[in-house]
């Protein structure tokens, strides 16, 4: 096992620049996500590759899937390649999508630049980087070991950065995170080479509304202001639900400490007339607004429960309701994540933990994400509990300008994963 140990990790350093080379190419494909862009680039690119070392490749499209359509089709790639024994399925999940270039970049966000031992470009480090390491450690393993156990699987899914509804949510309501299927599923999301990403927070998403009466605004005591009444509300929330939800702490080890509370954004407010265009050039009309909407984010802990975090919402509105005037409002549902939390002692942990003490000299820190991630679908959908996020980059580096995704990082996370496969596909007495 030593001997087998040592020779996958001097055939992954002696890939480097093949690493590299994979990794600047699918930076090179601007998978921007929304709208959903040139998914099925990115998997074409990826069934060549994966096919020509003897991987059985489906292209599966999420047809129906929200934002799926014959302009931006929800592509989703996954490959797979059984070995010489039967034994357990090792799945390696990547998200394609990428998020929006945003402002303050000195790199070309396509460019897939190398400087100083980073590879820079929007996706470099969520997680183009981590679907490259992934695809050298499975690649250098089955050309070492073709006699393995079980199967490999890479899957490079749509949507992550959405939802994941038309990647991994889809493919899992297919069956093909069934745990007949899949035994073991390894996310390289970044979230350091030396650190287990164990799980995330809940979510949950909601707009309130509150409606007012129409008038003129010379005359606002004949109408009602539903932006005064949603100012209630947001003072509600300032004294009683912040420093509510500030006292409760997590005994999950979620990263940054920051979010080991609960914690909530308000992430759009709305009242009153529409916004004009830019180029009209007219003043507003006087008028009471009878309409003010504000959508909230809403982050939960597992000692939380999406009930409990509804009622408090709602029994906070309820009390403005009875102690307000005309106070009126809606309370919708938008979209609702539960937390996902996979046992520390599940063997793809165990595992993988021992990989990084074999190649990094030392013991794995646990964690835990603030968001959530393509976890949730293998969990609630799929049934699979045996499920971690771990590969190169910096978590805070996700979506910044100046992505970059270091080099060694990639190369030595790259060789957890081979060890990792080595453990778990490799018979003991090999
Ligand atoms: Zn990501």
């Amino acid at each position: 096992m030593q001997d087998i140990h040592e020779r996958l990790k001097a055939e992954i350093a002696a890939r480097r620049e093949e690493l590299i080379a994979l990794t600047q190419d699918l930076i090179r494909i601007p998978t921007l996500n929304p709208p959903g862009e040139n998914y099925r680039e990115i998997c074409d690119y990826l069934a060549k590759r994966l096919g020509a070392k003897g991987f059985e490749v489906q292209l599966i499209r999420a047809e129906g899937a929200p934002g799926d359509s014959n302009r931006y089709p929800r592509w989703n790639v996954l490959a797979r390649r059984d070995g010489a024994h039967p034994g357990d399925c090792v799945h390696f999940n990547s998200h394609t999508d990428v998020v929006e270039v945003g402002h303050g970049w000195t790199f070309d966000p396509f460019g897939g630049e190398v400087s100083e031992g980073r590879i820079y470009g929007r996706g470099a480090c969520d997680m183009k980087g981590g679907l490259a390491a992934s695809i050298i450690a499975v690649e250098v393993f089955v050309d070492l070991c073709p006699d393995f156990a079980g199967a490999i699987e890479i899957s490079g899914t749509a949507d992550e950065e959405s939802g994941g509804y038309g990647g991994v949510a889809y493919l899992a309501e297919q069956g093909f995170f069934a745990p007949a299927r899949v035994q073991h599923v390894i996310i390289p999301e970044p979230l350091n080479k030396d650190r287990i990403c164990l799980g995330h927070r809940g979510g949950w998403w909601a707009e309130i509304e509150t409606k007012g009466e129409i008038a003129h605004g010379s005359m606002p005591f004949l109408g009602d202001c539903a932006v005064r009444h949603m100012g209630a509300v947001l003072d509600a929330f300032e004294r009683e639900l912040f420093p509510a939800m500030a006292a409760r702490h997590t005994d999950m080890p979620v990263v940054p400490e920051g979010a080991r509370q609960s914690t909530m954004n308000i992430n759009s407010i709305h009242g009153g007339q529409a916004e004009q265009d830019p180029d009209y050039t007219g003043l507003p009309a006087h008028c009471v607004p009878d309409s003010c909407r504000i959508v909230i984010d809403r982050r939960y802990l597992p000692e939380e429960s999406h009930e409990s975090v509804s009622r408090e919402i709602r029994e906070l509105l309820e009390a403005l309701k009875s102690n307000r005037a005309k106070f009126e409002y809606r309370l919708d549902e938008i979209n609702h994540v539960a937390p996902s939390m996979t046992d520390r002692n599940a063997p793809v942990v165990t595992t993988v933990a021992e990989a990084i003490e074999q190649v990094l000299g030392k013991a794995p820190d646990y964690v835990a994400s603030p968001g959530t991630y393509d976890q949730k679908h293998i969990d609630r959908i799929g049934k699979l509990k045996n499920c971690i996020a771990y590969g190169p980059g910096v978590l805070e580096l996700a979506h910044k300008p100046d992505e970059w995704v270091g080099i060694d990082d990639m190369v030595e996370s790259a060789q957890v994963m081979a060890l990792s496969l080595a453990a778990l596909c490799l018979p003991v007495s090999g």
